[in-house]
């Protein structure tokens, strides 16, 4: 046996068994090894390699696979891509689900069968290779997004600059460094398309992996050459005379400068402006606070009694990790997060698996896309709700109460010792309302220690020595610790930016952003928002799917205006209106739009103004390329000159 087939060997025991029979019906052509024993049937607490296939299926697959891929490894040329039919079925058998005939298009693009990135853009021909190199695009972030969007641009032979304002690529993954940070995602979801790390020592990846992958981005594709750093945009004003955008910086010297460029993209996400407790007492604690996005690595928790305010997605991460070495922490808590159990959530990626990732063809992207149909829009129906449910109010819909029992019932499990604590933790609003979580059972072995208290009788005093409940109790502490999450309704604050007819967006919004497809807002043309109002997800999806859509979208609308010689474009009023309608409908059928929630997904108003309230694919498919017609175009683009 060679080396590599001994390894193939190997690795197969740490196959995810369906993602890897779908590589072999695409290296054989076979379709009949699509059995109806072959179609995974995924349990909520069983070992998902094995999709529930009878330990003879297991060894056939694995037999099988060593033989057709070997004869890969020797040469065996691979047949045509399978039918659209054939897809469909495979999409089936992966996911163990009915999955729409509509996603056949979806896979076959974010999947890539053909092999070739169809989201790279290809601007042919002379006239508008030209057009695109006299153009000029301001980009305001290089995190995740904005890396991807210069990334594209550069690829259409567009001139951009990012504008950037920390030292370092990696946006919330260079500005969150609390212990535990982890994303909560799979990794091999969490990862761009086009770009995937077969090398991820996690499932779920820590700050520190995820930063170094980005930066590896950066680096791979030079963007760093483009981006200046530590420079903060101060505003961007639309010149409406010359159709161009007046961007005010501040260099990290300190001093102001304007660039002129014909389109402004703002990347910066929707959760970078710390919020703190607006707590009375607030700013009087006499020892060493602040926010888990501003961890003060020099602040030593060893023995010290710490205050945590929040059990949102950071404290929930961070709290176990610092709860060993602290003296005390007391944990404070509004409302218990809804978590769903993930055994592997701290494990390493098995070598084998790595190893299939790496050299089996489309082993990745089936995995890939079992992940997505897994924790995306398979678990869509379980947060959606039902207009006519008349059941307990702590649930939207049938199938959303369903999941709120399944998940109790793991709640009870863990904490059938200590009934005083399950009271506390079973949150008593709809599974969905907000950010689900994930643990592996840390949680609650967390609250369980001596040395930890969950406190949830309400805050009602911050003071120089600590808390102060409202049963009054002064809580001293001689740290306290803000998990308390972002301003996100505030989209692009603190920037102003100031559109046609001298409109600034934070007044015109009032508190409402909305933007047709997340994106384009009238009376502000030429601006393109990636990650922008009611372009966030609840359950697991990744939003650098989401980043994805937005940037060939906004890719799409360079071309257009490079195509047209438009010097701007503004969508319609009527198609955003209309469009934000249909977004308000859908999210107040979603569980994080019930009247029972208050997170940071709604608005003072309580509209929601984070999240998309539909399956995610429809963003990809409302997103593939923009529609001329949703949009006034004005003029004749003149190129302007620094
Ligand atoms: P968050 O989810 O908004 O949580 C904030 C927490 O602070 C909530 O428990 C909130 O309670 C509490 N809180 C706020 N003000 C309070 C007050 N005055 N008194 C008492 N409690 C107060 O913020 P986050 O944990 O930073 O997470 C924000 C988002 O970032 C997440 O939803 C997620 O999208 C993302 N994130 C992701 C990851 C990941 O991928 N692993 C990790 C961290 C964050 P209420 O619920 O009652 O408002």
């Amino acid at each position: 046996m060679s080396s590599k087939t001994e390894m193939l060997h190997s690795a197969l025991a740490d196959a995810h068994l369906p993602a890897l029979l779908m590589s072999l019906v695409h290296l054989t052509g076979d379709v009949s090894l699509l059995t109806p024993e072959r179609r995974a049937v995924y349990e909520p607490m069983a070992e998902p390699n094995i999709a529930g296939y009878s330990p003879q299926v297991q060894a056939d697959i694995r037999a099988l696979a060593e033989t057709v891929i070997s004869a890969w490894f020797d040469g065996a040329p691979i047949p045509p891509e399978p039918s659209r039919e054939t897809l469909r079925r495979m999409m089936d058998f992966v996911s163990g689900a009915d999955v729409p005939e509509h996603y056949v298009e979806f896979l076959m693009d974010e999947i890539s069968v053909g092999g070739m990135d169809t989201k790279t853009p290809r601007w042919e021909g002379a006239a508008l290779k030209a057009a695109a190199s006299k153009m000029k695009v301001v980009i305001i972030g290089a995190g995740m997004s904005g890396l991807l969007m210069g990334h594209r641009l550069r690829q259409a032979g567009v001139p951009f600059t990012i504008i950037e304002k920390n030292a370092d690529v990696g946006g919330t993954w260079l500005e969150n460094t609390y212990p535990g940070c982890r994303v909560d995602n799979p990794n091999h979801m969490y990862s761009y398309s086009f770009e995937p790390s077969h090398d991820f020592p996690y499932h779920f990846s820590s700050q520190p992996v995820l930063l170094d992958y980005f930066r590896r981005f950066a680096d791979r594709h030079d963007l760093r050459r483009d981006i200046r750093f530590e420079t903060r945009v101060e505003e961007a004003v639309w010149d409406e005379a010359r159709s161009v955008w007046r961007v005010t910086v501040t260099n990290p010297d300190g001093g102001g400068e304007t660039l002129e460029t014909n389109a402004v993209i703002t990347a910066v996400g929707q959760l970078n402006q710390p919020r703190y407790p607006e707590v009375e007492g607030f700013g009087s604690f006499a020892g060493p606070d602040f926010h888990s996005a501003r961890w003060r690595h020099d602040v030593d928790l060893t023995g010290k009694r710490v205050a945590v305010i929040g059990t949102g997605a950071s404290a929930f991460q961070f709290i176990p990790q610092i709860a060993p070495n602290a003296g005390h922490v007391a944990v404070f808590q509004r409302t218990p997060p809804w978590y769903s159990h993930a055994p592997h959530y701290h494990a390493e990626v098995a070598a084998g698996k790595k190893w299939l990732l790496e050299h089996v063809p489309f082993y990745d992207k089936w995995y890939r896309f079992f992940l997505f149909w897994s924790l995306t829009d398979g678990v869509y129906a379980a947060v959606k709700g039902d207009a006519d449910w008349n059941g307990p109010s702590h649930s939207v819909g049938a199938a959303n109460n369903e999941y709120r029992e399944l998940l109790t019932m793991m709640l009870r499990m863990q904490a059938a010792d200590r009934p005083d604590l399950l009271d506390k933790v079973v949150p008593r609003y709809p599974f969905g309302g907000k950010r689900p979580l994930v643990d592996n059972g840390g949680w609650i072995t967390t609250l369980k220690r001596d040395n930890v208290d969950l406190i949830t009788t309400p805050i009602t005093r911050i003071n120089a020595a600590g808390v102060v409940t409202s049963d009054g109790v002064q809580h001293d502490a001689d740290v306290m610790i803000y998990g308390t999450g972002f301003q996100a309704s505030r989209f692009l604050w603190p920037m102003r930016v100031v559109g046609k007819g001298a409109v600034d967006l934070e007044t015109a919004w009032n508190g409402d952003a909305r933007a047709y497809l997340g994106m384009t807002t009238p009376d502000f043309p030429n601006l393109f928002i990636v990650y922008g109002p009611n372009t966030n997800i609840v359950i697991n999806g990744s939003i650098i799917f989401f980043s994805e859509c937005s940037v060939r979208y906004v890719v799409g609308c360079m071309k257009l205006l490079a195509e047209t010689g438009a010097k701007s474009m503004e969508v319609r009023r009527d198609v955003h209106d209309a469009f934000n309608v249909e977004v308000d409908k859908g999210n107040d059928l979603m569980a994080w739009g019930s009247p029972h929630v208050n997170s940071w997904y709604k608005n003072a108003a309580g509209r929601v103004t984070q999240n998309w309230p539909f399956p995610i694919v429809e963003y990809w498919n409302q997103t593939v390329a923009p529609n001329p017609d949703d949009f006034v175009l004005t003029g004749v683009k003149e190129t302007v000159e620094a």
